[in-house]
């Protein structure tokens, strides 16, 4: 632990309509957004205190991939990469990875999400959980929880099953991602 407030930048991704902005919003604000606008990107900063330390975090909810895809390229273009690494090496980077139990579309675009991943520095490996959302609407699934939880084996994943509209297992993604990052730094 560390009396200063270590500054985090957590990329929610996945396709468009399966919550990404429904579970930033609940876990930053403590809110429900019912309405369904695809074209929003929030970038949410709030002060947390997880396990006793203080972060900063950056919560990047992304539209498309259009907004982390100008970030990545952004830094990339910043020359050289000397200065993009002193950004990763400055703001510890994390992503959840979201899909719906309701689309298996979605799920099925996981792989293009997490190989955008790996794109940001091909040597490097960031932390990532799998986020199954709209675990409230079990009427309507498309996507087993065992076919979630092979797929988190694969990418090296934490799993949650979670909805954001019943502010389920919220928290519990986001602060995993946030322990996985510090236990990453901590061994590089
Ligand atoms: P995004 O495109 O990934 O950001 O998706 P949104 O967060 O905008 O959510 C798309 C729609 O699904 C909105 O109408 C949300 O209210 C709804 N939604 C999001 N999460 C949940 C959930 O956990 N359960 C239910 N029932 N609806 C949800
Ligand atoms: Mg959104």
């Amino acid at each position: 632990m560390s009396n200063r407030i270590i500054p985090m930048k957590l990329v929610v991704l996945g396709e468009g309509g399966v919550g990404k902005s429904a579970l930033s919003c609940q876990f930053i604000r403590n809110h429900f957004i019912s309405e369904y606008d695809p074209t929003i990107e929030n970038s949410f900063r709030e002060q947390k205190t997880i396990d006793g330390q203080a972060y900063m975090l950056e919560i990047v909810d992304t539209a498309g991939q259009d907004e982390y895809n100008a970030m990545r390229d952004r830094y990339i273009r910043l020359g050289e990469g000397a200065r993009f690494r002193l950004y990763l090496f400055l703001t510890s980077l994390g992503f959840v990875l979201v899909y719906s139990i309701t689309s298996r579309v979605s799920f099925e675009k996981l792989d293009a999400f997490h190989s955008s991943i790996q794109r940001v520095r091909e040597d490097d490996v960031y932390p990532v959980v799998l986020v199954a959302n709209k675990s409230d609407l079990e009427a309507d699934r498309e996507v087993t929880t065992s076919e979630g939880i092979s797929y988190s084996k694969k990418v090296k994943a934490a799993f949650f099953e979670t909805s954001a509209k019943l502010r389920m297992n919220v928290d519990e993604s986001f602060m995993q991602l946030v322990r996985e990052v510090v236990k990453m730094k901590s061994t590089e």
